[in-house]
């Protein structure tokens, strides 16, 4: 297996993971191509998670932009409301194959840590996750939640109390107790082989999107758009479409003036963390900056390694949108088609919003999520 996107990626991990990492390595190389396992991950896909996502004409808001055609591929409509669960899944699956018996992960806003405690009360393994205590406050109904799913939560007091340090605490747990647990990267991100497991569990996005958008069109659309956080979502949907003259924008969070996310579009530069090399917002002395925006799930100071190659390589194209467009996108979403996107998504549609010249355009968004989660921060943020 590739163990970089041209320069980026890598495997910068303490001498003592080496060995867990080639294990799970091997192990994913095995399952990749095993007709059972895939088969029995494509049922509970289908079954449980609700896939395939339809992908659906949005006509009213194609005309209120003036685009040619809208279309929204609805992994908001997934069991936990978000693409995340395909992952989830696919890992939780990997990890039994492998005979674990714990699995762990870091979560942010709490998306990516309730996706694995449903996985893991689904194939009855034992779950913990690291969230920091920051996140943790702001985030009391998914702390809850995991906890009803019967997931343990250990909060993180050290650093910034947020996401970065619950990956730097589930990458110790994981060095010391490897032999029976897994780490469940919850983002297309972290040391080889963690960014292209995760993609590949996406890849199923981009599969059905093409299958469905050739079905409605016949012909493949002029563009796609994801939100990018680590960026597990976009890889998912632009990885059926690399080799076709398909044009991809990844939408980063231009946050609130002062602060923001944008690591591929700012002045973020090449640096190694969590174990792989990549873009990260950083002072002049490589100290991780803080990130923000108004949506939890864009809010990491890296992007995961193929990102940084599709830029470098200029075969994606990476821009940002503001909180307030992006609160606009969530509210003109709601109001036009009755479908009110995470806030991550509604950056994606924000890209959309301002996008000149596409009157004659087929664009396929990715609605990653859906808004639920994000309603009683927006109503506070519009009183
Ligand atoms: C977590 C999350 C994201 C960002 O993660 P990626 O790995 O970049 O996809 C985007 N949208 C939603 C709804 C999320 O929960």
């Amino acid at each position: 297996m590739k163990r970089y996107f041209g320069k980026y990626g890598g495997q910068f991990v303490p001498e003592t993971l080496v060995p867990a990492l080639a294990h799970l390595e091997e192990e994913y190389c095995k399952i990749k191509d095993d007709k059972s396992f895939q088969e029995n991950l494509s049922n509970l896909l289908f079954d449980y998670c609700g896939r395939p996502t339809p992908l659906y004409l949005a006509k009213r808001l194609s005309k209120k932009l003036g685009v040619g055609r809208i279309y929204l591929k609805r992994e908001d409509l997934l069991h936990t409301g978000a693409h995340k669960i395909n992952n989830a899944i696919g890992q939780s699956l990997l990890a039994k194959k492998m005979g674990k018996k714990r699995i762990i992960a870091e979560t942010g806003a709490g998306q990516h840590g309730v996706a694995t405690a449903t996985a893991a009360a689904l194939l009855g393994l034992e779950c913990e996750i690291y969230m920091g205590s920051t996140d943790a406050k702001r985030q009391e109904l998914n702390v809850f939640k995991m906890n009803l799913l019967g997931t343990k939560v250990n909060i993180v007091e050290s650093g910034s109390k947020t996401l970065k340090d619950a990956i730097n605490e589930a990458l110790r747990d994981y060095t010391a107790n490897f032999k029976d647990t897994h780490y469940l990267i919850g983002s297309a991100l972290g040391p080889h082989p963690y960014p292209t497991i995760v993609r590949d569990f996406q890849s199923v996005i981009g599969i059905e999107a093409k299958k469905q958008i050739l079905e409605k069109e016949g012909k493949l659309p002029d563009c796609l758009v994801a939100c990018v956080g680590g960026g597990s979502n976009a890889i998912g949907l632009f990885s059926a479409f690399l080799d076709e003259p398909v044009e991809m924008i990844g939408v980063e969070a231009g946050g609130n003036g002062k602060q923001h996310a944008e690591r591929l579009t700012g002045k973020a530069r090449e640096g190694v963390l969590h174990g792989m090399k990549s873009y990260f917002l950083q002072d002049e002395n490589g100290q991780i900056q803080n990130t923000y925006s108004v949506s939890a799930g864009l809010d990491y100071a890296g992007v995961g390694p193929e990102h940084s190659n599709l830029k470098e390589m200029e075969r994606a194209k990476y821009v940002s949108v503001n909180d307030q467009e992006a609160l606009s996108a969530f509210k003109t979403l709601s109001q036009y088609e009755g479908i009110t996107p995470a806030l991550e998504s509604a950056h994606a549609v924000g890209y959309v919003m301002k996008m000149e010249k596409a009157e004659d355009k087929t664009i396929i968004i990715n609605l990653s999520g859906r808004g639920d989660k994000d309603a009683p921060q927006v109503m506070e943020l519009l009183k």
